[in-house]
């Protein structure tokens, strides 16, 4: 995942962009940077470090670029919101990072994973342990052969890439140039209001920083805002999209849109898909394991006739379970839930939950159901079972760490203690969604690069 932000206008560059980037904060939680194009100095001035966007405001220099983005010394700047795919999670490269290999120099902030990016960087003859620096040299060494041409560049990147990728970069001249993949597994958004120009991955942060009126990116669509003019360009091998459905599940904000479908809706609709699914079991309640699982549990309870109940309390200074880091797993799933007890006492419960990955959340949220009195937990799943990784973006473990990767339903609810488990079906996701065409490669194993087996992808990324 990640966030990604961008903006060039007349207003307070630094301001805008640690708006956005709070408004992006559910995408990544591990790091915070945001790059500035000085005018003065004619360089790049950069901010950046661990953990959430507020940290960079602590730290000694946000004070001075504060000052002087008030006083209108920088035109053009972007920024990210780090959540680990490749590079490990802490210690790695934070973003934006700035290229500089002599001619155009510039500043790129993505959201996505290069999957090949260490055969990229074999071909190119550069050494780099990540695949953002590999994506920066690669598109400076597009730009060198399509004579500077940093669009040219960027067109051209699909030809070489394995993987997924929505991207921001943001030039010496300066120029910001915005770009999604050609299948457009990630989101990304933008808004030109006269001479300001805002970039976000998700029309939420768009709307609550009042940008105006948004449009998406399309899938291979490459957009260049120079200040003054506005020029959009189609990569060369734009095939068919395949958007990523669990931008749908899980990362994307309820309250945006991507590819014109309103997660929100999409949620609701997977929650009445779900409730189909719902029979032969007695439930009192349906509760929800929140936040995500919330729009669907209404969905649900709303189609079956069935009282909705609040019963898990979420701790939301903890964070989002699935972007956590490895290391602080345990602690925040043991610590991000609690239960109300006298709502649960004696009562058969469907809990709701966006998806099952490795299990821990719901193994412990069940034995807290249990502990509090809860005479029956059953478990509602809106996704399918979770099988395969994902090379596109999303730190999905290898096969034999999800839950779901061998067992049947039932061996599953046996491990997580519950009583039963029901997963929603591919063809029920898709409905809710109701896309022509989707990316479900973790529920399918059919990833969308021709003639790349599961095998292929991941001795790929082991190599
Ligand atoms: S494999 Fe799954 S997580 Fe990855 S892009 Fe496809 S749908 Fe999204």
């Amino acid at each position: 995942m990640c966030g990604i932000a961008a903006y060039m206008g007349r207003g307070d560059h630094f301001r805008i962009l640690v708006e956005l980037l709070l408004e992006l904060q559910h995408r990544g939680q591990e790091a915070a940077g945001i790059v500035l194009f000085d005018m003065e100095a004619k360089r790049f001035v950069r901010l950046a470090g661990s953990g959430v966007v507020s940290n960079l405001l602590l730290k000694d220099s946000a004070r001075n670029i504060s000052i002087e983005s008030a006083q209108g010394r920088y035109y053009g700047g972007i920024g990210h919101v780090r959540y680990a795919t490749t590079g490990g999670y802490w210690g790695a490269v934070i973003q934006p990072i700035i290229v500089n290999t002599g001619g155009l120099n510039f500043s790129l902030a993505f959201n996505g994973t290069i999957a090949n990016y260490r055969l990229i960087a074999d071909e190119i003859r550069v050494k780099a342990s990540n695949d953002s620096r590999v994506l920066g040299y690669l598109i400076s060494e597009l730009s060198r052969e399509y004579r500077g041409d940093i669009v040219e560049a960027v067109r051209h990147l699909s030809e070489y890439v394995i993987g997924g990728y929505s991207l921001i970069v943001l030039t010496n001249e300066p120029r910001i140039i915005i770009a999604r993949d050609p299948a457009g597994y990630r989101p990304l958004s933008y808004s030109l209001q006269g001479e300001d120009f805002y970039v976000a991955s998700e029309t939420a942060a768009l709307e609550a920083v009042d940008a105006g009126e948004w449009s998406e990116v399309k899938s291979g669509e490459i957009i260049s805002f120079d200040g003054f003019s506005l020029e959009k360009y189609m990569t060369g091998s734009a095939g068919t999209p395949y958007p990523c459905v669990f931008e749908y599940i899980y990362f994307s904000r309820p309250d945006s849109v991507f590819n014109g479908v309103s997660v929100y809706e999409a949620r609701y609709r997977m929650g009445k898909e779900l409730a189909g699914l719902i029979n032969g079991i007695e439930v009192d309640m349906v509760v929800p394991v929140p936040d995500t699982g919330r729009i669907p549990a209404l969905g649900l309870s709303e189609t079956l006739g069935l009282h909705l109940e609040e019963a898990v309390i979420v701790n939301k200074y903890m964070g989002r379970g699935f972007i956590t880091p490895p290391s602080h797993r345990s602690m925040v799933v043991r610590l991000k839930y609690n239960i109300v007890r006298n709502r649960v006492i004696g009562k058969r419960i469907l809990l709701v939950e966006d998806s099952i990955v490795r299990g821990t959340t719901l193994n412990h949220l069940v034995s807290k159901l249990r502990y509090a009195g809860a005479s029956k937990v059953h478990i509602g799943v809106v996704s399918p079972p979770f099988k395969y990784p994902c090379f596109m973006g999303i730190d999905i473990p290898a096969k034999n760490e999800l839950i779901a990767g061998d067992l049947i339903p039932e061996e599953v609810a046996r491990r997580l203690g519950a009583d039963s488990v029901i997963y929603n079906t591919i063809e029920g996701l898709g409905k809710a969604v109701g896309l022509p065409s989707l990316c479900m490669a973790c529920f399918t194993g059919r990833y969308a690069f021709k003639g790349l087996s599961l095998e292929d992808l991941e001795n790929m990324v082991k190599r």
